[in-house]
Order: C-alpha cells, then structure tokens, then sequence
C-alpha cells in the first residue's frame, strides 16, 4: 500500500462530507463509467481470468461481465426511484403529519472480494455502493493475482479517483484495512475469515454483509428427467471446475436412482467436455497451488467409488471433473465445502425425510436444490428446510435473477444483495417526520398529551 490505509480512508471522508456522492448526476455518470470499463476493456477482462483460472470466454462474459452490466443497468435505470423518499402509511395519532422514508448514503464503504469470481463479486457490490450515493475502497483477492492487478490498473482510469480507490494485498493489507472506521463492510469469503471481519467490525460498531459458502445440497426424487438433471447439475457444478460458493456440493437420492444419475452425468461430462476435458477449452483450472492439494488430498482419502474423473495433474493445477457414488455421510468428501469439481452422490433409503434429516444436521447451506416433480416432496423442502435459497429443478441459475436476494443465512452469511438489495445494502432508511405545528394541531396535542395528566386526557 503506497498510502497508508488510514489516509485512504480519511480522504474519501472528506470527499464524502463534501456531499459529492449523494448527487445523482455524480451516481450515474460514475455508473455509466464502470459499465464502458466494462465494454473498452473486455479481452483485457477475458485474458486475466483466463490467466487466473483458465475461465472460458463464455463463462467470463457471462458470469462476472454480463451480471455486473446487468446490475448497473437496472441501478441507472430504478435510481431516481430507488433514491427518492417513500411515503409510508398514516396511522392514527400521525394522521395530521407527514411520513416519509428517506434512502441515504451510510458513508465509506469496503468491500472485501473473494478469488472465484474475482471481477463480479467486488463490482457488482461496488455498483451499488455508487448507486446509494458511497465513497468506496475495493479489495479485491490476491489469489486472484491478474484480475486484481487489472482492477487496479483500470478502476482509477475510469472512476473518480476521491471517491473510489483499490486496495491491493493479502492478509496484512486487508488487515490493516479492517482496522479503519467504515460505515459498511461488504466481504465476500469463507467463514472462517467473516469471523476476523465482523470482530475488527464490532470496534467501531459497523455493519456487515457476509457473503459466505458451505455444503450446498441437492435431492433428486423418483419421477424426474435423470437425464434433464445430469445436464442441469453437471454444469452447474462443472462450471470454473467447481469453484463456485453456490456449486452443488453433493446429491443425495433414492439407492435406485443412484447408479442411473452416476451414469448420467457421466455421459455429460463426456458430452460438454469430451473424452479429455484437459483439453477442452471450455473446463477451468484450480486457482492455486493450496486448493488442489486440498482437492487432490480428499481424493486420495475419500473411500467411495469413482463414477467419472481421472489422475489430477498439478503441474496445470487440473483436476477433471470427477463423480462419485456410494458415499457415506462421514466419508472425507463430506467433511467440508468442496469447493471444486468433485461431486458425491449418497444413497438415501429414507427417501425425502432422511434427506431433509441429513441437510439439517449440517449447518444452513447458501443454496438447496431439490429435483421433483413432486408438489408434497416441495412442501417437505419449503416447511421443513433453511438455507440461502430454495430452488426446485434447477442449479446456480437463481443467482442471475436480480429480482430476488442473494444471500445466505447462519453459518452461509448475512444480509443479501443483486438489484434493490445491492441498493439497501449501502443505504440507510431514515425515519423522517413532518410534525404539523398548526394551532389547530397543538389544540389536540395539548388535549391529550401535556402534563398534568387525568383521566379524560388518557381516554379512559
Ligand atoms: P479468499 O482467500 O480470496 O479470501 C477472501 C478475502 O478475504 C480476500 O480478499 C482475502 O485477502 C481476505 N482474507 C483472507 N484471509 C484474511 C485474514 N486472515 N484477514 C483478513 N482478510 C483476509 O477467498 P476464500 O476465503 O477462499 O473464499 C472461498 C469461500 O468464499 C468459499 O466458502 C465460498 O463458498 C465463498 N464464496 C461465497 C460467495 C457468495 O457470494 N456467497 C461467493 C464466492 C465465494
């Protein structure tokens, strides 16, 4: 860090106590910025990650590009109604005043990124600190080395410098970020971290939203397309080789279901990445040297029988995509967040009730998929279970649905964003009160409100 993070810090106060942010020409001429960042340097953006994870054209432009445009787009265009006072309801003794409710600034924001989705999960928040009217510091992962050098690079270029600024570095820097006075924290990450954030947070008494992760299950029920959720669940799960935090992380199923669902994703394996998915250009790599031997130890531990997937190679830090079946509930492969492209598939003799049993005795997961065609097996789910999100018939794709929150629940985080959500994230809800001062309306108070106090001023 060249400036000390406490001088960084110090300057986007005063550009924020200039009142600079709160404008809504200075949001969306900041908005629009960072949406022709996005456009000009779209192969800078497509060659860093695929430097960082071997991420495929499509996958970058759609998964970090495309959903962050998406997110400034509606910003720009639901800003001058999102920033604009609501009117509450009147109730009875506010019937002569005016309510309103008035969206504001929280102030400095940090937003903390983590490596997967190293462009989206820093720009998409930061989309919304612009659009609530914040200043803003952005520290996006060190593991993610070329896109972080690359936000580096071209978010000064592009923003207003006294407002926005990029913190580079690891553990050290992001402590010493984290011992400033913010006004918000946004941290992308794992738990275990969330804990270090929200305790150096608690000193200064600022909020947090957590984005975390966790074991995110899926059940497959009888009477459903097997081969409609071979293909639904092995890109989903198959995508940036497993690194997503909403990934499916291991399929739960009925013993009969078990072996035709193995052979299925398979067949899709072979199908999306052909007979050597080292060599297709669509499978990615495992981010660091850490991570795969992470990976690469629970497949030497784990005791189950491999469906699909061949030797990992750490010289290209690539591990196949890799399915097993037969897993037993304390099998290594269960003990915590996969985190890449292995996926366990455990018999439930229990059906849907065993299942259910098996998710809640984990800690709440960020999603919940449940394949079914089954209206009282949905109920199961809907009643019985809790977690990020519920989807039915379906991996990962809800996260590209800005009208609906994204976000996780216990031991998978706090607080949510996407869309409005991105917007309330960064904004405070103020109360305000038009108190009438009419003669007319002190006549009444004076009634009922002042002391002395008797009876008939009570109402009794
Ligand atoms: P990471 O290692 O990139 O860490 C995240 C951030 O925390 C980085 O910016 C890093 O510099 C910082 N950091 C790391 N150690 C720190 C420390 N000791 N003190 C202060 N800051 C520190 O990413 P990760 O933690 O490996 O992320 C993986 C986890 O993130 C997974 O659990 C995944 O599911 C989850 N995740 C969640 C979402 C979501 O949107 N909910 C998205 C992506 C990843």
């Amino acid at each position: 860090m060249t400036q000390s993070a406490s001088n960084i810090v110090a300057s986007l106060r005063s550009t924020f106590a200039t009142g600079r942010t709160r404008s809504l020409d200075w949001r969306r001429s900041q908005l629009k910025a960072l949406h022709n960042m996005l456009s000009e340097q779209e192969a800078r953006f497509l060659e860093a990650l695929w430097r960082d994870l071997r991420k495929s054209k499509q996958e970058t432009a759609a998964t970090e590009l495309l959903m962050v445009k998406g997110e400034i787009a509606k910003l720009s265009k639901e800003l001058t109604h999102l920033a604009a006072p609501t009117k509450p309801p009147k109730t009875f003794i506010s019937r002569m005043d005016g309510l309103a409710i008035q969206p504001q600034p929280l102030g400095v924001a940090l937003i903390i990124g983590a490596w997967n989705y190293p462009i989206q999960l820093v720009l998409l928040p930061l989309a919304g600190a612009i659009a609530a009217g914040n200043c803003a510091v952005v520290k996006p992962s060190e593991i993610a080395e070329a896109s972080a050098a690359l936000l580096a690079e071209l978010l000064p270029k592009y923003l207003d410098q006294d407002c926005v600024r990029v913190v580079c570095g690891g553990v050290e820097e992001t402590q010493q970020l984290l011992e400033q006075r913010f006004d918000t924290i946004f941290y992308t990450g794992s738990s275990r971290v969330a804990r270090i954030v929200m305790a150096a947070a608690s000193k200064h008494l600022t909020p947090v939203t957590l984005e975390l992760g966790g074991k995110s299950p899926v059940y497959v029920s009888h009477g459903i397309d097997l081969e409609l959720v071979s293909r639904r669940l092995a890109w989903g799960k198959f995508m940036n080789a497993g690194q997503t935090c909403i990934a499916p992380d291991y399929v739960l199923c009925p013993p009969d279901l078990m072996q035709p669902l193995a052979d299925a994703l398979a067949a899709r394996v072979i199908e999306f990445f052909g007979e050597n998915p080292r060599d297709s250009p669509d499978y990615g790599r495992i981010v660091s040297d850490r991570m795969f031997d992470r990976l690469s130890g629970l497949l030497s531990e784990t005791k189950a029988k491999r469906v699909v997937g061949g030797d990992p190679d750490k010289a290209e830090r690539f591990i196949p995509p890799t399915v097993f079946m037969d897993v037993k509930p304390d099998d290594a492969l269960m003990r915590e967040e996969l985190f890449g492209p292995i996926l366990p598939i455990l018999p439930v003799r229990g059906g849907v009730d065993e299942a259910i049993e098996l998710i809640n005795a984990g800690e709440k997961p960020l999603a919940l998929y449940a394949f079914t065609n089954d209206a009282s097996v949905r109920r199961r789910f809907e009643d019985s279970t809790s977690s990020g999100a519920l989807v039915f018939n379906d991996v990962v794709i809800h996260a590209g649905i800005d009208t609906l929150p994204f976000g996780g629940v216990g031991e998978s985080g706090m607080g949510c964003y996407h869309g409005v959500y991105t917007f309330q994230a960064f904004s405070h809800r103020r109360s305000v009160l038009y108190k009438n001062a009419s003669a007319i309306s002190e006549a009444v108070n004076s009634r009922f409100r002042y002391p002395p106090y008797n009876e008939s001023k009570l109402g009794w």
